[in-house]
């Protein structure tokens, strides 16, 4: 049993390349989870022009693309997603807030259109297969329906939809964009998480900026925490970052999260994670291997 994954793009909101993003890196939400052989493509952002380029380079000719919502930040990337323009190649692409929104197809098909984008949908010379569901479904995906992701609805403008990819008995969530109610833990993502190996969290604020936002649909680093620890989850990747917040805000972040609970580390793109490997005490501690950046952040305040 294999169940990796890897983060390609981590942002929130926009891309923000420069040299003050560097470190956890400026590409939009983009989350790649290979089970056994199988990809699962966890949103569009930016990020997946990178994991197309590294799909062609490893021949990976399949995939299933899980849509949390369709905001630009999650879907954008997607018209630069090399595989797909390849014949031979076969994406499922499936969303769970568009049922009664004209559907995924017509949504996908959207973004590339005159005079937006050059280039229509109909160029992409890959099978592409649309898939709507309802946001609190249970789906059997993968050869043979051997993988479960339950789904759930989140807080957010225009819908948004958090999974829980099971597998071999670890579970990864992906939990982006939500907003949380002050005092109010949210009840479908603290059943959707229960016991998850790991959650994947909307931190794009922290408690303090978070009242200055109430209605822009995203949630804080804190409240992360607290329903982490509310349904026993075991660690938590603080996602969906700020573009406003560079690698030095980050910094603090990652240092002030893990003081506050061992198991958060901030996403960092390119960080790629073994489900298999988090609890195995032979590994380097997954939370160094994790969080290269807080090991970063020593090595500058000593050198
Ligand atoms: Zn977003
Ligand atoms: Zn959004």
């Amino acid at each position: 049993m294999s169940f990796k994954l890897k983060f390609w793009g981590v942002r929130g909101s926009i891309a923000c390349p420069g040299r003050d993003f560097v470190t956890y890196g400026g590409n939009t939400s983009c989350v790649e989870v290979a089970i056994d052989g199988e990809r699962f493509i966890l949103d569009g952002g930016t990020g997946i022009r990178n994991l197309g380029h590294w799909l062609s380079k490893k021949d990976v000719r399949q995939a299933t693309i899980l849509f949390s919502h369709t905001h630009w930040d999650h879907i954008n990337g997607l018209p630069f997603f090399a595989p797909a323009y390849r014949p031979a190649h076969e994406f499922r692409i499936m969303a769970g807030h568009l049922a009664d929104a004209g559907g995924v197809e017509r949504v996908f098909a959207g973004q590339m259109q005159l005079p937006y984008f050059p280039v229509l949908v109909g160029a992409m010379q890959a099978s592409l297969s649309y898939h709507d569901f309802r946001a609190g479904e249970t789906l059997a995906l993968g050869r043979g329906g051997t993988v479960k992701v339950r789904t759930a609805p989140l807080n957010h403008p225009n819908g948004a939809t958090g999974y829980r990819i099971e597998h071999g008995g670890r579970a990864i969530c992906y939990v982006t964009d939500t907003e949380h109610v002050v005092g109010a833990p949210d009840q479908n993502i603290l059943r959707l998480i229960e016991g998850a190996d790991l959650v994947i969290y909307d931190c794009t604020y922290d408690d303090a900026e978070f009242g200055a936002h109430l209605g822009w649909g995203h949630s804080s680093w804190q409240e992360g925490i607290r329903l982490c620890r509310l349904a026993n989850a075991k660690r938590l990747a603080i996602f969906h970052h700020d573009p406003d917040h560079d690698d030095r805000y980050m910094d603090r972040l990652a240092l002030a999260a893990r003081r506050q609970w061992s198991g958060a580390f901030v996403a960092r793109e390119g960080t790629k994670i073994d489900l298999r490997r988090l609890d195995d005490e032979t590994a380097p501690h997954p939370l160094h291997t994790l969080t290269g950046n807080v090991a970063q952040l020593a090595d500058c305040q000593t050198g």
